[in-house]
């Protein structure tokens, strides 16, 4: 019977090592659980990298135990994380597919590395999988693999998602490997991007670099077409709306709420990455106070940020810009039993979160470029009361869907800190409008509908394309 096999560069486990001895642990994120579903059932299997880098002699044990688990490791050294992931994934696509490519590192040995871990990716599905299984491929570390597995594999159904912008062309063809991406690519039979823009610029690159035709979402290879489509990724919707309404959770909101001495609450949440606009977001804070001293004492900003790929230059560099940036502000404009911004630099439990998200009136989310942005759809769902302000950067994903939050462009400090002022005046019943709105989108469109839509459409494009045998 043909199975299904996921396929992502991080397994959805976290292995540690302490004392000698090795624990596994499943990580719940939302992508993870919505692929529970499919990679749990059956024969089907979840296959990447465990996260973290096994001698020789633990692997049969890491084999044995993810087995368990419904998952098979595919091994890494360090200096495939070096140079595949740390390297090519983050230092060269990342920054090209975020509209930094002033940041892209062009280093051939990066690429070597990148086609070198695909392979390996490569060989192990080739191991595991039947000639006539469903592979879906997941993200911009493994780009190459979906044309490597229909090598090996030439009737296998190969669905690949990209959950990251896919940029425009003028951007995408500074790339050295621009032709090599796109042809990896194309071993699919379907290709899905969050937007209808990222469609458009990858249907544009393919034209454009590799001189084939397109139509409707369909691309002609020649032997074979491959699907093009838009797939807004969503979140468990009843996860964070049940949480939301927990007990534990209300303990902590009025235990947060009486610390911060019931002062309105901007929150803002995001790992520390230079596509998100935190330094830009700042500075709009810091005009807003400037602006508008009636409200000193009466927000806090409350900043979480998650520590993210610290040893690649760039992320250094960033931290300390944020870093000087709090420091500023509360320094300037602190007092004995206030300070504007309240700024941590770590995770937190899921069920803190959820506090924070239900005691935000509002949620602050500006990335200059964001593939979707998740933080905004959880804040919403998270919203049990119905009131709320979302203030959105129209460059993530989410604001295709999300119309009826505050939209604004992060490069405009102006209109973020009108933004500001508007949000926390907005009558209630207006936010609540909004709110209910939203939470009908969220709702609907949530992380298990995404998985049934890919799926169904994987299976659909793969009948046309027989038919036309
Ligand atoms: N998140 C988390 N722990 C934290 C803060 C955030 O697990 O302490 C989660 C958050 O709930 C969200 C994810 O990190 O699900 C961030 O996803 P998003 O799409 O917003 O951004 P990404 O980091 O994927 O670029």
């Amino acid at each position: 019977m043909a199975r299904k096999i996921i396929v992502s560069n991080r397994l959805p486990v976290k292995v540690r090592r302490a004392d000698g001895t090795m624990t596994f642990e499943p990580s719940e994120g939302g992508l993870a659980t919505g692929l529970g579903s499919v990679y749990k059932e059956g024969e089907n299997i979840w296959l990447g990298w465990p996260g973290l880098c096994v001698e020789e002699s633990e692997e049969q044990q890491v084999i044995t135990e993810l087995q368990k688990e419904r998952m098979q490791p595919v091994f890494l050294t360090e200096s495939d994380i070096k140079e595949y992931y740390e390297g090519f994934s983050n230092e060269t696509l990342w920054p090209t597919f975020h509209y930094f490519s002033q940041f892209a590192v062009y280093e051939q040995s990066y690429w070597e590395a990148y086609y070198r871990v695909n392979q390996k990716f490569c060989e192990q599905i080739v191991k595991f999988a039947n000639p006539d299984d469903t592979i879906w491929i997941h993200d911009y570390q493994l780009l190459l693999l979906p044309s490597m597995v229909r090598e090996s594999l030439p009737d296998s159904t190969i669905g690949f998602f990209q959950h990251i912008p896919f940029p425009s062309y003028e951007v995408f063809r500074m790339l050295p490997w621009r032709k090599q991406i796109l042809q990896g690519l194309l071993g699919a039979d379907l290709i899905g991007f969050h937007t209808y823009d990222d469609v458009r610029h990858f249907v544009s690159s393919v034209i454009h670099l590799v001189g084939l035709a397109a139509s409707h979402g369909i691309i002609e290879t020649g032997n074979r077409s491959v699907m093009v489509d838009a797939f807004p990724m969503g979140i468990d919707y009843d996860k964070y709306a049940q949480t939301a309404n927990s007990e534990k959770v209300s303990g902590m909101v009025q235990e947060f709420q009486e610390a911060l001495r019931h002062r309105k609450i901007i929150l803002s949440i995001d790992r520390l990455d230079y596509s998100k606009g935190i330094p830009q977001r700042l500075r709009a804070f810091e005009m807003f106070l400037k602006q508008y001293p009636e409200f000193h004492e009466q927000v806090t900003l409350i900043m979480i940020v998650v520590p993210s790929r610290d040893q690649v230059e760039k992320y250094k560099e960033l931290k300390i810009e944020v870093d000087e940036l709090v420091g500023r502000i509360n320094g300037l404009y602190r007092t004995l039993s206030w300070a504007p911004v309240q700024y941590y630099y770590h995770s937190f439990p899921f069920e803190e979160l959820s506090a924070f998200y239900r005691m935000a009136h509002v949620a602050l989310v500006t990335p200059m470029r964001d593939g979707m942005n998740l933080v905004c759809k959880e804040y919403i769902a998270s919203r049990n009361d119905g009131t709320g302000v979302l203030i959105l950067s129209e460059m993530a994903g989410a604001a295709k869907e999300l119309s009826e939050a505050i939209l604004i462009n992060p490069n405009d400090v102006h209109q973020m800190v009108g933004a500001l002022q508007q949000a926390l005046i907005v009558p209630e019943e207006n936010q609540r409008v909004a709110v209910a709105s939203m939470q009908a989108t969220v709702q609907k469109y949530n992380i298990h509908h995404w998985v049934n839509l890919f799926m169904d459409r994987l299976t659909y494009a793969k009948e046309k394309q027989n038919a036309l045998k």
